[in-house]
């Protein structure tokens, strides 16, 4: 085989992309990985927007700003007390650059210890074949073109934040998620367009340092997509915490003028006009085809733009396959990880595995909110009949004990064979304890699977038992 020639060509290196490279060099097949990210060092990082701009960077400011707002408002309840703490900005934005770079160029190691090979510039599926084989022109950054071969092509080229055509991105006053990674000083004024995941965790993140954040939501419900309970509870704590959030508030226009952006919105009570020093637009993302597909490839696109794929994540072209935010489901890291697993085993022919039913969510708030599953209203919806047991981390003596006995877990059972159909949970560390719960359904367990087991005590996960208890009205620690 030459040096262009592959069994495998995967183009993007984010989570599924990288991930799928990894798996299919474990399993014997040559393959190379294309990416055109190009990190702040101003050479190629891989790992996609997760690494460089998503989960990681946004997990690390979220910690670095959670241990300063616990010095005001956590450490005076257990007694300590500290004068005149402060922040070095640089040491905060620099931590976070530090791990992206540790974690961007763990990802170069296993490419070269799985002998992976690595291409930096923008990938494009070719419509014609040769030999059989799919053709990638790869364009360096330099402009440089060269033509890869493989039997099999996986497109796992992403997402990009949505821009708003009044509020377009400037990267200085008007910023996206990874500009809101970047400020080199805390707004005093911080807006949010969007109380989506991405707009309340970095909304957190800038409002603990100090800022003070309005987000503005055009929806009149707060996480629709997350169980109403959940939500409420969520509100009501954000709302505590000092995050400003306005529901049923359509922005229509955003100008950049000296003395900060001024933002129009509606509401209820009509036209409404609000002033900050920063605006970050959160509005959601879109998959990121441009510039990846000839015009003669056959991949279809759906109507929101996603690659079009059957259930085994294939484009129905032969031997073309994509994963990820660029095709259908949640635009999350471990989904789009656990397709590029499956992928590159259904490519070896063997039997790849991923179950979109029940990929866990996780928001990276205070308190977490986590789910996997049905919510009630969905239950409701489709007519499914079933039980409900809940918990509050108020009656879990570890919760109380670290002062953050806040929230509850929530567990939808099917009220005539007990499957566990929903776990909604909104408190501290539940973005740990919901992956019980996931292994629980994925063995299509029941709720008295979970009541019958061991729980160490005291920890946060007696609430997950609790709950599956409480299904059957027979939870220890409160009235049922
Ligand atoms: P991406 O990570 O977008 O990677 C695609 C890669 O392909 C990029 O490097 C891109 O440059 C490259 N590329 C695209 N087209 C081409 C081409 N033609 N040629 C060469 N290269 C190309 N998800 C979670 O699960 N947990 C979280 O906590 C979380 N937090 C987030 C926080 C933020 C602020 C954001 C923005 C996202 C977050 N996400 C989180 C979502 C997560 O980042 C995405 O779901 C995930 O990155 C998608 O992976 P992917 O591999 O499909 O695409
Ligand atoms: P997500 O897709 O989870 O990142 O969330 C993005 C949120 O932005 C959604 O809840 C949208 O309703 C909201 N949104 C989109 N456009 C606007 C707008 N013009 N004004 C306010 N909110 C908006």
């Amino acid at each position: 085989m030459s040096d262009q020639q592959f069994d495998v060509i995967v183009i993007g290196a984010g989570p599924a992309g990288y991930v799928a490279a990894i798996r299919a060099a474990q399993l014997g097949l040559k393959t190379a990985c294309v990416d055109d990210f190009t990190g702040k060092d101003g050479k190629q990082a891989l790992g996609g927007t997760c690494l460089n701009v998503g989960c990681i960077p946004s997990k690390a400011l979220l910690d670095s700003s959670r241990q300063f707002w616990n010095i005001s408002h956590n450490f005076p309840v257990h007694g300590i007390s500290v004068e005149g703490a402060k922040v070095d900005l640089g040491t905060f934005i620099g931590r976070k650059d530090k791990i992206v770079k540790q974690f961007t160029g763990g990802i170069g190691q296993l490419f070269k210890a799985n002998k992976v090979t690595a291409f930096y510039g923008k990938g494009k599926l070719l419509g014609s074949k040769t030999g059989g084989s799919n053709q990638v022109e790869v364009t360096g950054k330099d402009g440089s073109k060269q033509t890869l071969s493989a039997t099999n092509v996986i497109l796992a080229s992403g997402s990009v934040p949505i821009e708003l055509p009044f509020a377009k991105f400037d990267g200085k006053a008007i910023v996206d998620n990874a500009g809101a990674l970047d400020f080199t000083e805390v707004p005093k004024r911080l807006g949010v367009i969007g109380a989506g995941v991405i707009g309340l965790e970095l909304g957190s993140v800038w409002k603990r340092m100090g800022a003070e954040v309005t987000v503005l939501e055009a929806l009149p419900d707060f996480l629709g997509a997350a169980d109403a309970d959940v939500a409420k509870i969520a509100l009501k704590e954000f709302t505590k915490q000092g995050l400003q959030i306005k529901l049923g508030a359509k922005v229509s226009k955003a100008e950049v003028k000296k003395d900060g952006v001024h933002l129009t919105y509606s509401d209820k009570d009509g036209e409404q006009q609000l002033v900050v020093d920063k605006l970050l637009v959160a509005v959601g993302r879109r998959a990121y085809t441009d510039g990846l597909l000839a015009n003669d490839t056959g991949v279809k696109l759906d109507e929101r733009g996603r690659i079009v794929v059957d259930e085994h994540n294939h484009t129905g072209v032969d031997g073309v396959w994509a994963i990820g935010d660029a095709v259908r489901g949640p635009m999350l890291a471990h989904k789009g990880s656990e397709e590029g697993v499956a992928v590159a085993e259904w490519i070896a022919g063997k039997a790849g595995h991923i179950n979109l039913d029940t990929v866990p969510w996780v928001i990276y708030t205070e308190p977490e909110i986590a789910w996997a599953g049905k919510t009630e209203k969905q239950l409701k919806d489709e007519g499914v009949p079933y039980k409900v047991g809940t918990f509050p981390f108020a009656a879990i003596g570890r919760a109380v004990a670290m002062n953050e006995a806040i929230g509850q877990v929530k567990m939808l059972a099917h009220a005539e064979t007990d499957r566990i159909l929903g776990v909604h949970m909104v408190g501290p560390g539940v973005s740990e304890l919901i992956a019980e719960c996931v292994v629980a359904m994925e063995f299509k367990g029941s709720s008295e699977d979970l009541a019958r087991i061991v729980h160490a005590h005291p920890t946060l996960s007696e609430a997950v038992h609790e709950a599956a208890l409480s299904v059957d009205k027979r939870a220890i620690h409160k009235g049922n």
